[in-house]
């Protein structure tokens, strides 16, 4: 059952550009298919649950770095400061401000993304495109934080206008890069799933989020 996962992992790093970096999102994976991923050569894992990656991080320790994709709730901060390498799903100044707060007690400094509603959907989490900016900004004047990019989800389209979507939230990246802020290090667009990774590479992602795609459809 494990040679599944090392099957769609080997093949899955052959078929993407080497400048892709592959996140496996681990939703409701068990934490032998986790070391399975993680043995076949996946570096970054990707949790949306505090208590699941807790549980997985203390299985599998020392196994690459643990990226939080999910929707962080700030009663949650301070145990996502604790327990992640880096966070995805940074879309409020309050978010920012709280992560900030906490990582200055365990004397960390945490890269983040800002997460983007680029299909500004009611539904979705993220920053309207156009505040993108002003929350880069923020970020950067805060001293434990350290900005590294943009994540966004897209929304739920069929793939040709999808690529739009993705193209626009390229092209904030690219107008961030060029702002140059002070404490940031802008080196991650975090677009495309497994149903769409291969139309957001095309627009420029260098980190993908597969969880199918590797594990298999989910239970
Ligand atoms: C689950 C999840 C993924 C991966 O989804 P798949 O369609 O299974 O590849 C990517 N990003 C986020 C934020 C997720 O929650």
């Amino acid at each position: 059952m494990y040679q599944q996962i090392r099957d769609n992992v080997l093949r899955l790093r052959t078929e993407i550009p080497s400048g892709v970096s592959i996140l496996a999102a681990v939703k409701g994976r068990t934490v032998g298919e986790i070391a399975a991923a993680a043995d076949a050569g996946i570096t970054i894992l990707g949790g949306n649950y505090i208590q699941e990656t807790e549980a997985a991080r203390s299985l599998l320790p020392s196994r690459g770095e643990w990226h939080f994709i999910g929707h962080l709730q700030l009663n949650k901060v301070k145990k996502a400061v604790e327990l992640f390498d880096l966070i995805q799903t940074v879309d409020s100044a309050a978010l920012a401000e709280s992560i900030n707060r906490h990582a200055g007690g365990f004397n960390k400094v945490i890269p983040l993304l800002i997460e983007v509603n680029i299909g500004r959907e009611p539904q979705k989490n993220g920053v309207l495109p156009e505040n993108v900016i002003a929350l880069a900004r923020l970020i950067s004047g805060l001293p434990n934080l350290r900005l590294s990019g943009l994540m966004t989800m897209g929304p739920n389209i069929p793939q040709p206008e999808l690529r739009t979507f993705f193209a626009a939230t390229r092209a904030i990246y690219e107008d961030l890069k060029a702002l140059c802020l002070p404490g940031a290090d802008i080196r991650f667009l975090s677009m495309g799933m497994s149903d769409s990774y291969r139309v957001a590479i095309g627009e420029g992602a260098n980190m993908v989020r597969l969880g199918t795609a590797i594990f298999g459809p989910r239970p």
